[in-house]
């Protein structure tokens, strides 16, 4: 270390994005002396936040921005269904009541509500979307942040925590090339999952990992999580697992966002690069599937699909940032996508085979499906056969691990030994596991890292002057 500037702090905030700032406004409107390290430059600011659209509250009646209720037992019901159980019920009910305030707080803090627009993902009841998306919610939360006071660095990668029985001293970070200690009374881990760590990838998943697609931040490495568990944080979440949906392979390695996300599967058919089919792509409405396809990918020869589709379909979905590759026949199509030519028409021709006709209704479940054909299509089964076709090229696109520390309902970060750490306090992606042990409910990842956001603030700062 090159220098050891000592200099102390309430609260020390570690990450910039959304429950990072949730806790920093917090805090400092607590009157805490408030510091945000954030590893990105400043135009990379905001991890993962800053891809983000909406956020799902709960409200008892319709407003401009959402058009109807959203009760705490339908709430909690689709919470339920989605983890299968896999929740910390209390902190799960206080994640749920907590929320209630959200759409008036962070219109307080800057953010602006966008009116529901007709068919915004079938959402605009349950959640509500910013103007601006996720970059406009981290531009207002940051100049909000730097209107009540606090101090903000950027290019501040934290490298090592000094914690000793449960109790925080001082923070490691990484600056133009030198290493500072930095102390503070308390400290608020809101760094995120893992999930573009490469290398922790490949301990689960081996080489395979190199081809998948974050589809966030590069910043995201997980390096306070893992001091955070080497210190004796009890983990909490499947390590092995992720939340990973089809992207189009022709997207960046980092940060693609939404704009690469493909939602074209249920249309046609996914074949991998032997051109054989090997899953239901009609098992369930998409809603309900689409987060599937990233594990399903991640596991086929050299982690490619191709989403197989003819011109039938092709105006029922929104498409990627890319355009689709065109053929005149299947043919043409398997060498545009360097396959078999015999083995794609092969299994084209399988697949027309066992359609059974029906009436096609994509809005649901419609049973037009295929019969003696393994794996089957049991929804939307159309024949494959108005030219010309066309395919898209599919990797796993990671949104977040699911790995992370347990706290408790003050948001303390919970050690080994069944008790809570004195100062050290964690909110967003790094705790969610705790609220969401498995599946996702959209928007509610805003929601986690907005209610123990606050409470991390509120109670560091109260930690900080007690
Ligand atoms: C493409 C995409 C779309 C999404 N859409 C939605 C949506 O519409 N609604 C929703 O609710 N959720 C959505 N999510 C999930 C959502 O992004 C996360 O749940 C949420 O943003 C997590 O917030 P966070 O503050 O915990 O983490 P992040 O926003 O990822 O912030 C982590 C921060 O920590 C910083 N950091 C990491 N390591 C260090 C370190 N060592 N030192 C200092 N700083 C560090 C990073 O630079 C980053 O700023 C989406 C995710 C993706 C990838």
């Amino acid at each position: 270390m090159s220098d050891r500037a000592a200099r102390t702090f309430d609260v020390l905030v570690v990450g910039g994005g959304n429950a990072a700032l949730c806790a920093a406004m917090t805090a400092r409107r607590a009157a805490a002396k408030v510091l945000l390290l954030e590893a990105s430059p400043e135009a990379f600011r905001g991890g993962n936040s800053r891809h983000t659209r909406d956020i799902r509250y709960l409200h008892d009646r319709s407003t401009d921005y959402l058009t109807g209720a959203y009760p705490e037992d339908e709430f909690w019901d689709d919470l339920f269904r989605v983890t299968g159980g896999e929740t910390n019920e209390r902190l799960a009910g206080l994640t749920i009541r907590e929320s209630a305030d959200l759409g008036e707080w962070m219109a307080r803090h800057g953010i602006r509500w966008q009116r529901p627009l007709h068919g915004t993902l079938h959402l605009s009841r349950t959640n509500a979307f910013f103007l601006g998306g996720g970059k406009a919610l981290v531009n207002a939360y940051y100049d909000t942040a730097r209107r009540l006071g606090v101090q903000l660095a950027y290019d501040s990668e934290v490298r090592e925590l000094d914690i000793r029985e449960g109790r925080f001293l001082s923070a490691v970070v990484g600056r133009e090339g030198e290493s500072r200690e930095i102390r503070a009374k308390t400290v608020i881990l809101a760094s995120g999952g893992f999930e573009a760590n490469i290398p922790w990838l490949k301990e689960y998943w081996g080489e395979a990992a190199d081809n998948f697609a974050i589809r966030g931040t590069p910043y995201n490495q997980g390096r306070v999580l893992r001091q955070l568990l080497d210190h004796g944080a009890r983990p909490v979440g499947n390590p092995r697992e992720f939340h990973a949906i089809a992207v189009d392979a022709r997207g960046p390695k980092f940060d693609g966002g939404i704009v690469t996300r493909l939602d074209t599967i249920p249309f046609g058919i996914a074949v991998n690069e032997h051109a054989r089919r090997f899953y239901d792509e009609g098992e369930d409405l998409w809603p309900k599937r689409y987060a599937i396809w990233g594990g399903l990918i991640a596991r086929q020869p050299d982690q490619i699909a191709f989403s197989i589709l003819d011109s039938k379909v092709m105006e029922r979905f929104m498409p990627s940032v890319f355009p689709a590759i065109p053929a005149h026949s299947v043919r043409e199509l398997a060498l545009a996508l360097k396959l078999a030519p015999t083995a794609l028409e092969a299994t084209v021709a399988e697949f027309n085979r066992s359609v059974r006709p029906g009436p096609y209704d994509p809005s649901g479940l419609d049973g037009c499906r295929t019969e003696g054909l393994e794996p089957p299509k049991s929804h939307w089964a159309l024949r494959l056969d108005v030219p010309p076709f066309y395919a898209y090229p599919l990797r796993p696109g990671i949104t977040f691990t699911y790995l992370g520390v347990t706290v408790d309902e003050r948001a303390r970060v919970v050690m080994q030994d069944d008790r809570p750490a004195q100062n050290v306090f964690a909110a967003g992606e790094i705790m969610a596991g705790n609220v969401l042990g498995r599946g996702y409910l959209a928007g509610f990842g805003l929601t986690i890292g907005s209610v123990f956001g606050r409470i991390a603030g509120r109670e560091a700062a109260r930690c900080a002057v007690a």
